[in-house]
């Protein structure tokens, strides 16, 4: 159960939101401008964020900017079909996730869930997780390698560092910007050798590379590792 603020000027998406996260037992906190969003999270003790990109009053992304410059509250984009530039500009600017309108129940539910787990388990960072399971999948950070039912696959260093941070992130999109810096620093824009790595890994991880299951292809946006 969290307290849930939604910030969405269209009336019967906020509701439809609102509906849904309190039959869940959410406590829900709506807002219809950019302004009312920012002093409606100042008042209250938000856990998580809805968040509009196209408001009345102000653009989405600088209520993102704002809250961003206090706090690490999870932050859901919920966007519109035609704004797949703006979607990649809220993550790079630290937006957890995002939504596209039209999205059901399940969906929205999964996004979430993923979001509060992602906040509780950066809190509690001390403790430094050695291995992450992901059904078949077993990504040892101590040793650097990665395994499937028992059996380690062979990867190139950098194939490895993909599959970590999108394992450290499981269930969370994660930009093609953001999985670059990562991998090969903090300047760095290697969309097009991501690609191939990510090809690569494919063939070594997947089943059937073309119907991945463990990562999945975010168009125009970057990968997901889904949770098995
Ligand atoms: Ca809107």
């Amino acid at each position: 159960m969290a307290t849930i603020l939604i910030i969405e000027d269209d009336d019967v998406i906020a509701e439809f939101m609102g509906a849904v996260l309190a039959k869940e037992k959410h406590t829900i906190h709506l807002a219809h401008s950019a302004l009312e969003g920012l002093s409606t999270f100042r008042m209250w003790s938000i856990d998580l964020i809805l968040l509009d990109l196209g408001l009345p009053d102000q653009d989405g992304i600088e209520v993102l900017k704002k809250i961003r410059e206090t706090s690490s509250v999870p932050i859901i984009i919920i966007s519109a079909r035609d704004h797949e530039n703006n979607k990649v500009e809220a993550l790079d600017l630290g937006a957890d996730d995002y939504i596209t309108k039209p999205f059901g129940t399940p969906e929205l539910l999964a996004r979430i869930r993923t979001a509060l787990r992602h906040a509780v388990s950066n809190a509690g960072s001390q403790t430094e997780i050695k291995k992450i399971i992901n059904g078949e999948l077993c990504i040892d950070i101590e040793h650097h390698t990665v395994s499937k039912q028992g059996k380690e696959i062979h990867l190139t260093p950098n194939e490895y560092k993909i599959i970590q941070v999108l394992g450290e992130n499981i269930g969370k999109v994660l930009t093609h910007t953001y999985i670059s810096q990562k991998v090969w620093g903090p300047y760095s824009n290697e969309s097009q050798t991501l690609r191939v790595n990510m090809s690569n890994i494919r063939k070594k991880i997947e089943d059937n590379p073309v119907e991945p299951e463990f990562i999945m292809t975010e168009i125009g946006i970057g990968y997901r590792m889904l949770e098995k």
